[in-house]
């Protein structure tokens, strides 16, 4: 073994080590001593220190997409290191996936300037390491990053960033700093709760100790596409006022949140649909009526009610039974449907044969024509067993002071005058 001298020893390590960086994260530069394999292309000779802490962190978990700028945050607190320094991270290079290890020496007392070491793992080492990184990612992927706070100190370390690492980075930050720069990855409209709920003073008052508090809002992952969230501050538990440490965690329930958003628009619309003919149901077609007044007094634009009736439908069913009056009034509705398509009108069944239409941006000069084609395409259309029906209309506008009885009670009449002066007609109030 007497081969071997400090001399040999440090020419063998050097010729094995893929590749040497020496860094200075306080000018932002490193030189690179020594690169081979895939480090060649990887790294430049010299360059910033910033870009090289994205080129090693970000672009990491089988993800060579580009980072959104926002994360850029991150950078500073992952570039520094406090002491020696070990993480083994995926790099994609031209779709391959390479799992390098990192090893970081400070240099100097100040701990601004380093050595890293950086080596691509062989084949065996990383499959096994891959795998189980795999089952750690299933595990972890629902927490995007964690770090513990201390209020008192203010100061946030041990950060862990599920989609940069699956090692805790350490690194020292103010935490009332951390959070004006992490308030640019929340969604606009949310920044207010965050910066509230985030604020040292709020939690002091509403984080009791060993309790948690959380809530949702829409976050940037690291695509900068904005993803729903859950933010939990858990407390340690104590009995000390002056002791105020927590855990800050983070936690992607996108998926959970939009299929339970599909399920609530699911049942918001079952709620809302008339069962027989698929179109509002009394309930829904009033909350729009009212809507169509508000909306018409706060932008003035012309809004205008329809309320149909078929004509003699009694008959339908005393003649061919109830289930063709059933099939006779689901066909009806798809004619006044389909022609009513091309505007922005919302129909809804009254009860029984009756419907009302909530006609938006219509005056009843342009919606009286409308209307006639309306009437003529029910004359025109044949329904089963050949029955042929028509329909009575009544039309009006909304104007200033009307009030939903209001209205309801003016195109009602209208509707009734239109029966009793022949039917299959349209008369406006
Ligand atoms: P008018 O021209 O005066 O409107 O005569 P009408 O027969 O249409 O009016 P009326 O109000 O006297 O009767 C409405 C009929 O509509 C009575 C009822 O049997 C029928 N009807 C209401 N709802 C339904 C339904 O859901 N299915 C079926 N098949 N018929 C219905
Ligand atoms: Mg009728
Ligand atoms: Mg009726």
């Amino acid at each position: 073994m007497s081969i071997y001298t400090k001399e040999n020893v440090s020419d063998l390590l050097f010729s094995i080590i893929d590749a040497i960086i020496i860094v200075d994260a306080e000018k932002d530069s490193y030189n690179t001593i020594k690169k081979q394999g895939i480090f060649e292309k990887l790294v430049e000779d010299e360059g910033s220190y910033k870009s090289l802490v994205e080129k090693l962190w970000f672009h990491l978990n089988n993800n060579p997409k580009k980072i959104t700028d926002d994360y850029h945050v991150f950078i500073p607190m992952i570039g520094q290191f406090k002491g020696k320094y070990v993480d083994r991270i995926n790099l994609s290079i031209e779709e391959k996936i390479h799992q390098v290890q990192i090893s970081i020496y400070p240099i100097d007392e100040s701990c601004k300037k380093y050595i890293f070491i950086l080596d691509e793992l062989d084949n065996s080492e990383y499959l096994r390491d891959f795998q189980t990184a795999r089952k750690l990612d299933t595990m972890q992927n629902t927490f995007l990053f964690s770090m513990y706070v201390d209020l008192i100190k203010d100061i946030s370390y041990s950060i862990n960033v599920t989609e940069l690492s699956d090692n805790p980075q350490n690194y020292d930050v103010k935490y009332t700093e951390w959070r004006m720069m992490i308030v640019n990855m929340i969604w606009p409209d949310d920044q207010k709760l965050f910066l509230e709920r985030t604020d040292p003073d709020w939690l002091k008052k509403n984080l009791e100790p060993g309790r948690a508090t959380s809530f949702d809002c829409q976050m940037k992952n690291l695509e900068g596409v904005f993803i729903w969230v859950k933010l939990i501050f858990s407390r340690a538990a104590t009995t000390n006022d002056e002791d105020f440490r927590f855990v800050f965690m983070v936690q992607n329930i996108h998926e959970n949140h939009m299929k339970l958003f599909d399920t609530l628009k699911r049942y918001e619309e079952l709620a809302s649909k008339d069962p027989l003919t698929d179109i509002y149901n009394h309930g829904r077609i009033e909350t729009e009526i009212s809507n169509s007044i508000e909306g018409f007094n706060s932008d003035g634009k012309p809004v205008s009610f329809m309320m149909l009736d078929i004509d003699f439908f009694k008959k339908v069913n005393d003649e061919f039974g109830h289930s063709v009056g059933d099939f006779v009034l689901k066909a009806f509705v798809k004619v006044v449907n389909d022609f009513i398509t091309p505007y922005k009108f919302a129909i809804g069944r009254w009860g029984g044969e009756e419907f009302v239409c909530v006609c938006y941006g219509m005056d009843l000069e342009h919606l009286k024509p409308i209307a006639e084609g309306l009437r003529k395409a029910v004359e025109d259309a044949e329904f089963e067993k050949g029955i042929k029906i028509t329909c009575s209309i009544g039309l009006t506008q909304v104007t200033k002071d009307d009030t939903a009885q209001i209205i309801f009670d003016r195109v009602d009449s209208a509707m009734y005058e239109a029966k009793t002066s022949g039917r299959n007609r349209i008369i406006q109030r």
